[in-house]
């Protein structure tokens, strides 16, 4: 206990001061703890088909070949060699079948996209950048960062009072009913987009897929263009509104693209269509 105490003194006098220094990439959890939230969180979602009405991939042969290609593009960027967690996380694909305009990464790998967010996607590209960017938000793992962020404090105090507190399963309980609407910082945003981007050229001229890197802003300004500015017009762009675009994030893109030599690539919007068919 003395030794946990004196941990924990010391991990609290670190948040103290990384939360002056604002050094976002602080956290307190340990990857294990990545995976068990993120398991959690998905047998929360599996739990409660009301919220999340679950795309059956067995249900037909349009259902699995719906998977079939979102998957495609998933293990495309899994296997850039760019994922840190490549072999520690999870990496499944869940649709959920409804047409909220959403995609979210739980921790440890669990990636949700729903009907709605992929009938959006005008293009295969664009639905590779916007997955590229969830998986970045998994494997940079944002979601326990965010968590330091919020009860890291609460977490240690705890920890000091008594080790087996309440605390720890207080909060996966409510990040599980927030479901995928935890907001991220925004320079978490910003690293998201970096990482996707990367994630994209890394595999760029080495298979059948050149991706088009500035596709994903063809994505959010659509949506923007079709929801207003924050999505609040619209109850169904829940994307929008946890991921505020903006000229800077716009800006930041195009200048990382630069720097790769702005690379043309392609849409592959034909084969987006072909899919749409199958929703
Ligand atoms: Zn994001």
């Amino acid at each position: 206990m003395k030794n946990k105490r004196t941990i924990a003194l010391a991990a609290l006098a670190a948040i103290l001061m990384v939360s002056c220094s604002s050094a976002e990439s602080f956290n307190l959890f340990t990857l294990n703890d990545d995976i068990t939230f993120g398991k959690q969180m998905h047998e929360e979602i599996l739990a409660n088909p009301g919220e999340y009405p679950l795309l059956d991939r067995t249900a037909s042969a349009e259902n699995e070949a719906v998977y079939a290609y979102v998957e495609d593009i998933m293990y495309r960027i899994l296997d850039s060699g760019k994922i840190e967690n490549r072999d520690a996380f999870e990496w499944k694909l869940t649709i959920i079948d409804d047409d909220v305009l959403n995609a979210f990464a739980a921790p440890g790998g669990y990636l949700y996209f729903y009907t709605g967010f992929l009938k959006f996607a005008e293009s295969e590209a664009e639905l590779a950048g916007v997955m590229a960017h969830e998986i970045a938000h998994a494997d940079r793992r944002h979601s326990t960062q965010k968590l330091t962020k919020v009860y890291g404090i609460q977490v240690l105090l705890s920890l000091l009072v008594d080790e087996n507190s309440s605390t720890m399963s207080q909060i996966l309980a409510q990040m599980a009913s927030g479901g995928g609407n935890l907001a991220f910082t925004r320079e978490n945003e910003y690293e998201a987009d970096e990482y996707a981007m990367r994630y994209m050229y890394s595999i760029y001229g080495s298979s059948d897929r050149n991706y088009n890197l500035l596709s994903m802003q063809d994505f959010f300004n659509r949506m923007e263009d079709e929801l207003g500015v924050d999505g609040s017009g619209d109850s169904l762009s829940v994307f929008l509104r946890t991921h505020p675009y903006n000229d800077d994030r716009e800006d930041a893109m195009t200048a990382l693209w630069e720097s790769f030599g702005s690379p043309d690539g392609e849409r592959y919007a034909e084969n987006h269509k072909a899919f749409k068919e199958l929703l």
